[in-house]
C-alpha cells in the first residue's frame, strides 16, 4: 500500500478496502518508526490528522468523495495551516502556531485530503541541502550520508521513503525540482502565478511558487488539480479558467520536439548524470520524439542575477520578524532597538543572515542601480532566451542538477559551490516558467539522477504528459530506497 499511486489509494478508499483512518494511521506509524532517522518531519500531530481522516471517511460514506478525499499529504512547513505549528525551518518561528490557512491548505481541506504533518526544510527555504534548518538536517533515504537536496528536502525524503503518499513543496530557485532529483521522485514547479502564495511564507515573492512532489507525474497532475487556482488574496495569482492537468497524460509523444540547451551539457556536469540523461533521451526517441539543439546563452548569469534579486526580496520580506508581533523574542534586552537586534541575531541562522546582508546592500542608495536594477535587466534577457528557444521546440530537457546527492557537510562551508547546484533550475524561476524533475536512473554512487523538463508558460499539462509517457515506458519512478 505504501507504494500505491494516488489513483490506487483513492480507488481502495472508494471501495472501502481501507478507511482513511487506517491509511493515515499506517503512514503515521511509518513516520514514528523512520522519522527519528530521516528527520523529514518537523511537526506531526496524529490527533489532528486522524480527526481529518474521520471526516474524510464520513464524506466517502456519503458518496461525496473527490480524487484526494481521505488521502494523507505531507505539507512543507512553509504553508500556514490553522492550529498547526508553522516554523519555516527557523528558530524565529519555532513557537508560531498559524492562525489561518494558506490557500493551498484550504484547497486540500476542501478536497477532503488529510494533513499528515509539516515537513522539514531549509530555513526560510534558503538552501539546496536542507542543512540550514533550525531543526537539523534531513537524511537522504537512499544513503544516510547524503543530503536530500533542498529546500523542500523533508517533503522529498518523506515521499521517497514512503512516509507519505505525496507532499507539497515550494520552488524559488529549484527547491521542488532539485530535492526531487536527489531523492528519485517527481515534482513540478508550475508557471509563476498558477498556485496562490497566500499563506505561503514569503522568501523571494517574485520567484516563489508552490507545487506538488510525488512518486509519479500522474500523481503530480492530480495534486496540481487541487493546488492550482485563482486567489484574490494574492495579487500575482493568475485569473485563468480551471484546468484538468490530467487531460493530456495519455497523448502519444510522436513528433514531440525536445530542445537540448547546449549550455546544460557543458563543463560542470558530472559524467554519470550526463550518461543517465542521454539514456533518458534515447528512450524519448524510441517514444517518437526528436531532439534539437537550442541555446540559452545567458545561463551563466542566472546564479549571479538570482543572488542579487532573491536576497533583495528576502531582506524586505524578513523585516517583519522583529520580535514584536509574533515568533521568537530575545529573552533579555535593554530597549526596543536592543530587542530588535538581539531577536534577529538569535532567531536567524547564518545563511538567512547572509541573504539579509546581501539584500540590504544591493538595495541601498548608491548601489541600487549598479546591482538591483542591472539584475532586473538581465532577468529579462534570461527570460528572452527561453522565448527564443521555444520557437524551435515543445519542451526543453536536461539534467535537473549537475551531480547526484552530495554528502552532508560537503558544501556547507562553501556557499558558492552550494549555490551552483541550482545552475540548471534557477533560470526557470527568473523567467516564471514551469519546470519539473522526474527520476531517470542512478549515478555511479547509486544515488538518483533527475531529468528536468521545462515547458513554455502554462504548458503544465503538456509537461506532465511528456513525463507520464516516459514513466509508462520505464520504471525508475517505481524504485524505492531500502530504509532501515
Ligand atoms: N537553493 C536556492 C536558494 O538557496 C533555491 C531555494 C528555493 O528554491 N527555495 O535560494
Amino acid at each position: 500500500m505504501i507504494n500505491n499511486s494516488l489513483k490506487e489509494l483513492s480507488a481502495a478508499l472508494a471501495a472501502k478496502k481501507i478507511s482513511s483512518r487506517e491509511l493515515t494511521q499506517a503512514f503515521l506509524d511509518r513516520i514514528a518508526q523512520l522519522n527519528p532517522v530521516l528527520n523529514a518531519f518537523i511537526t506531526v500531530d496524529a490527533e489532528k490528522s486522524l480527526a481529518q481522516a474521520d471526516a474524510a471517511d464520513k464524506r466517502i460514506g456519503q458518496g461525496q468523495a473527490g480524487p484526494l478525499t481521505g488521502i494523507p499529504i505531507a505539507q512543507k512547513d512553509i504553508f500556514c495551516a490553522k492550529g498547526w505549528r508553522t516554523t519555516c525551518g527557523s528558530k524565529i518561528l519555532a513557537n508560531f502556531t498559524a492562525p489561518y490557512d494558506a490557500q493551498v491548505i484550504e484547497r486540500f481541506d476542501a478536497a477532503g485530503a488529510v494533513n499528515l504533518g509539516k515537513t522539514n526544510m531549509d530555513e526560510f527555504a534558503m538552501g539546496s541541502s536542507n542543512e540550514t534548518s533550525h531543526f537539523g538536517p534531513v537524511k537522504n533515504p537512499w544513503d544516510p550520508l547524503a543530503v536530500p537536496g533542498g529546500s523542500s528536502g523533508g517533503s522529498a525524503a518523506a515521499v521517497a521513503a514512503r512516509l507519505a503518499p505525496a507532499a507539497t513543496g515550494t520552488d524559488t530557485g529549484g527547491s521542488i525540482r532539485q530535492p526531487a532529483a536527489l531523492t528519485g521522485i517527481s515534482g513540478i514547479k508550475p508557471t509563476y502565478g498558477v498556485v496562490s502564495r497566500y499563506g505561503m511564507i514569503a522568501f523571494a515573492s517574485s520567484l516563489d511558487q508552490g507545487g506538488p512532489m510525488a512518486k509519479s507525474a500522474e500523481d503530480c497532475a492530480l495534486l496540481l488539480n487541487t493546488m492550482a487556482g485563482f486567489d484574490t488574496r494574492d495579487s500575482t495569482s493568475l485569473d485563468r479558467p480551471p484546468e484538468d492537468y490530467t487531460r493530456d497524460l495519455a497523448q502519444p509523444l510522436k513528433g514531440l520536439k525536445i530542445g537540448l540547451p547546449k549550455e546544460y551539457f557543458a563543463e560542470g556536469l558530472a559524467p554519470d548524470v550526463a550518461q543517465a540523461v542521454e539514456t533518458a533521451l534515447a528512450e524519448y526517441k524510441k517514444l517518437g520524439a526528436q531532439t534539437v539543439e537550442v541555446s540559452l546563452p545567458n545561463t551563466q548569469l542566472s546564479i549571479p542575477v538570482y543572488y542579487v534579486l532573491a536576497p533583495a526580496e528576502a531582506s524586505s520580506n524578513l523585516s517583519r520578524y522583529d520580535g514584536v508581533r509574533y515568533g521568537y523574542r530575545a529573552p533579555e534586552y535593554t530597549d526596543l532597538m536592543d530587542m530588535y537586534k538581539k531577536t534577529r541575531a538569535q532567531g536567524f541562522g547564518a545563511e538567512v543572515k547572509r541573504r539579509i546582508l546581501i539584500g540590504t546592500y544591493v538595495l541601498s542608495a548608491g548601489y541600487y542601480d549598479a546591482y538591483y536594477l542591472k539584475a532586473q535587466k538581465l532577468r529579462r534577457l534570461i527570460a528572452q532566451d527561453f522565448t527564443e528557444a521555444f520557437k524551435q521546440c515543445d519542451v526543453i530537457m536536461g539534467p535537473t542538477a549537475p551531480t547526484t546527492a552530495f554528502n552532508l557537510g560537503e558544501k556547507s562551508d562553501d556557499p558558492v559551490s552550494m549555490y551552483l547546484s541550482d545552475i540548471y533550475t534557477i533560470a526557470v524561476n527568473l523567467a516564471g516558467l514551469p519546470g519539473m524533475s522526474i527520476p531517470a536512473g542512478f549515478g555511479a554512487n547509486g544515488r538518483p539522477v533527475g531529468l528536468q523538463i521545462i515547458g513554455n508558460y502554462f504548458a503544465e499539462a503538456k509537461m506532465l504528459n511528456v513525463a507520464h509517457q516516459y514513466q509508462l515506458a520505464t520504471d525508475w519512478h517505481l524504485r524505492a530506497p531500502q530504509v532501515v
